[in-house]
């Protein structure tokens, strides 16, 4: 069985606000620190579960911000993980491919917009609003175009409650209440990690019972999100309309002009397309 493990900072228990990753101030970064020790070990607890769920494979994919916040060198040395700048390469779900047997999905955080959840942002506009998607359903979707199914998901009440509303069975680990988008009454993290470390394990002995998130297309894709991620939101650049998600998704974000995914390198360095 090959597992891969999608993670964001945002959902883990423990965290309710974001870094300033441009702070040279001791507390800042003792507070980061102290999130990406959280984020490893409720990454480690999905990996160790998915091994003893039977998993012989298992991929991570360090994906928030910096791509670069996990702590590898404390994972479960049978796991392999991705990570880097991730403006520079191929930026979201590298190697997911149909041999995976299952997704699961760790530290996840509400779509833009969301009231009261932990820092809420990102919001995928789906055929003019017939729907709406996080970039938690957005990582579900694309692997439901390859038939994979995202089996497990870990965050606060609000992310849960999207999944829950799109997913059927998929496990749901709230290791957090938001009480704001800054504010949350969290589990501990030994807690959380058991019930992670739990719900992944279930799921993945119960793969059959969920099924890939797939939609049909064709579809049209836009991004709302502010630059702060502050409402209100507004729309990020042109709609895009392909026959799937995965196609419109990768086609919109080349089209960013604030980014240049896949083909630039964060010291300016641009690869010959
Ligand atoms: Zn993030």
């Amino acid at each position: 069985m090959k597992v891969y493990v999608q993670t964001d900072i945002e959902g883990v228990a423990g965290f309710c606000f974001f870094e300033n990753r441009r702070s040279r101030d001791y507390e800042v970064i003792n507070h980061r620190y102290r999130m990406y020790k959280l984020l490893t070990a409720e990454v480690n607890a999905a990996v160790k579960a998915a091994f003893d769920a039977g998993a012989d494979e298992v991929v991570v994919n360090d994906n928030h911000g910096s791509g670069y916040n996990i702590l590898f060198e404390e994972l479960d040395p049978r796991c392999r993980i991705i990570h880097g700048k991730n403006c520079s390469g191929p930026h979201w779900l590298p190697f997911l491919d149909n041999t995976f047997d299952a997704m699961v999905l760790i530290g996840m955080h509400a779509m833009g917009g969301t009231e009261c959840a932990i820092t809420p942002h990102s919001l995928w506009k789906v055929n003019n609003g017939e729907l709406y998607l996080s970039e938690c359903s957005m990582a579900a979707a694309i692997a439901g175009d390859l038939g994979v199914p995202a089996v497990m998901v870990s965050g606060d009440d609000k992310i849960a409650s999207e999944m829950r509303s799109k997913i059927p069975n998929i496990a749901i680990a709230e290791v957090k209440q938001a009480l704001s988008p800054y504010q949350a009454c969290s589990m501990i993290p030994a807690a959380a990690c058991e019930l992670i470390y739990e719900k992944v394990k279930a799921a993945l002995k119960n793969i059959s019972e969920v099924k890939p998130y797939k939609l049909n297309g064709p579809v049209t894709l836009t991004l709302l999100d502010s630059a702060d991620h502050c409402p209100p939101l507004e729309e990020l650049g042109e709609p895009v309309t392909c026959n799937t998600i995965t196609e419109a998704f990768f086609k919109f974000e080349r089209a960013m002009k604030w980014t240049s995914f896949d083909t630039l390198q964060p010291d300016g360095y641009s690869y010959p397309q």
